[in-house]
């Protein structure tokens, strides 16, 4: 292997996980290869919501409530310096989002969620930073636009917002390539193999030498991990959306179900479908989907659908994210979790110099793999 070749890094995968790590990587100064096997992205990087979130997550888990928080609450300088850094616009809003219901039963249910995220976060003398709206509240929140009559309010969370997905990967991207990291597209990689203190690569490149490896292959990461005798405990579930043609802007604050955005489509979201790993989407989806999106604003329905996909979340097994490094392969990273984009901030701050040899962070402390050992 020619010393060419040689890196302090190699991260496998470019989707949200892996941009955001890689970068981090090489703003630290770190020689950084990063490689996918595909060069256009199909995957939930590119297929997903777009939100950046933290009021729904982390129910029982205070740590991961926490963590979701401060990723949201970072986001905003995170996405300044990404702006500045790429002179891409990433249409980021934050600062109102609203998990909306219809009905009362809807009503209760997120009351009581709600109730219960209060409570761990006073346990920990801490505050969750949503509340309950009533209908008239969310009628204020939407302006002149006319909700449907079946909407009885829903939480409101005053720090969290959305995010153009596509250009914050973008961005992330052309910035990691800017501060000289190198991007090897159309590069799967097929075998791991450990020696004299470095990893070797097989992929369909030709071989890659580094000192250190990161998996954030999404799903990819189940057979890279098996090359090392561990077992990833991940679930696939699939989401489908639609997107509407382009409309006056009617909606300046992101639902958790649907989201105008900066062009003016409407997205609408999105199922939780235990289907494996097929991505086909279904008109019995797109049906249920537009329906209540036209309960939630009876206009909607004189607007057209142009498209609609599915992709595949990466859930774990507890909901919660992997960080971990992988027992008897120092220097070999595994991460896997949902919400890439809302955690794509604490993903580029946090995780770099723990790889790079630095302290193991506070806040991830608990998201190992050993807890599925039972
Ligand atoms: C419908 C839906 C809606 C979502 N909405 C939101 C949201 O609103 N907010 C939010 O925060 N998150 C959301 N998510 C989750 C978010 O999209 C994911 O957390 C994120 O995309 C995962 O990124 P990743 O890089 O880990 O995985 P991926 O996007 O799967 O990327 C992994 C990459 O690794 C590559 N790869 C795999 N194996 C190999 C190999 N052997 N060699 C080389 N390359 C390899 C793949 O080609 C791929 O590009 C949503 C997801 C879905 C599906």
């Amino acid at each position: 292997m020619e010393d060419h070749n040689r890196f302090d890094v190699c991260v496998i995968g470019g989707g949200l996980m892996g941009s955001a790590v890689a970068l981090g990587l090489v703003r630290s100064g770190a020689r950084v290869l990063m490689v996918d096997k595909i060069s256009r992205l199909q995957t939930a990087s590119k297929g997903n919501f777009g939100l950046v979130w933290s009021q729904s997550k982390g129910s029982g888990n205070r740590d991961y409530s926490r963590f979701s928080e401060k990723a949201v609450l970072d986001f905003t300088d995170f996405a300044l310096w990404l702006e500045e850094e790429s002179g891409i616009d990433i249409e980021l809003r934050l600062g109102a989002g609203l998990i909306l219901c219809i009905g009362d039963r809807e009503l209760a249910a997120r009351t009581e969620s709600i109730k219960k995220f209060h409570h761990e976060a006073e346990l920990h003398g801490e505050r969750h930073p949503s509340i309950m709206v009533n209908q008239q509240e969310v009628q204020k929140l939407v302006g002149k636009t006319a909700l449907g009559e079946e909407v009885s309010g829903g939480s409101f969370s005053s720090v969290d917002g959305d995010v153009n997905p596509l250009l914050l990967l973008k961005a992330m991207r052309r910035i990691f390539i800017k501060l000289g990291g190198v991007f090897l597209g159309g590069c799967l990689v097929n075998g791991i193999k450990r020696r004299n203190r470095s990893y070797h690569l097989e992929t369909s490149s030709g071989k890659i030498v580094a000192a250190k490896i990161v998996l954030a292959a999404g799903f990819g990461n189940i057979p890279l991990i098996g090359m090392m005798g561990e077992k990833l405990p991940l679930i696939v579930q699939k989401g489908q959306l639609l997107v509407t043609e382009r409309v006056k802007p009617f909606l300046s604050l992101p639902f958790s179900c649907l989201r105008q955005t900066g062009c003016g489509s409407v997205i609408i979201g999105y199922t939780q479908e235990n289907t494996g790993f097929e991505t086909g989407t279904t008109v019995s989806a797109a049906v249920q989907l537009a329906q209540r999106a036209v309960r939630i604003f009876p206009g909607l329905r004189h607007i057209r659908v142009v498209r609609s996909w599915a992709s595949l979340r990466i859930m774990t097994e507890d909901d919660l994210p992997i960080y971990d490094e992988i027992n008897g392969y120092p220097g070999c990273y595994v991460l896997a979790t949902h919400s890439c984009v809302t955690l794509a901030s604490l993903h580029m701050s946090l995780l770099p110099s723990w790889i790079l040899g630095g302290k193991r962070p506070d806040i991830i402390r608990k998201f190992k793999l050993e807890r599925f050992n039972v």
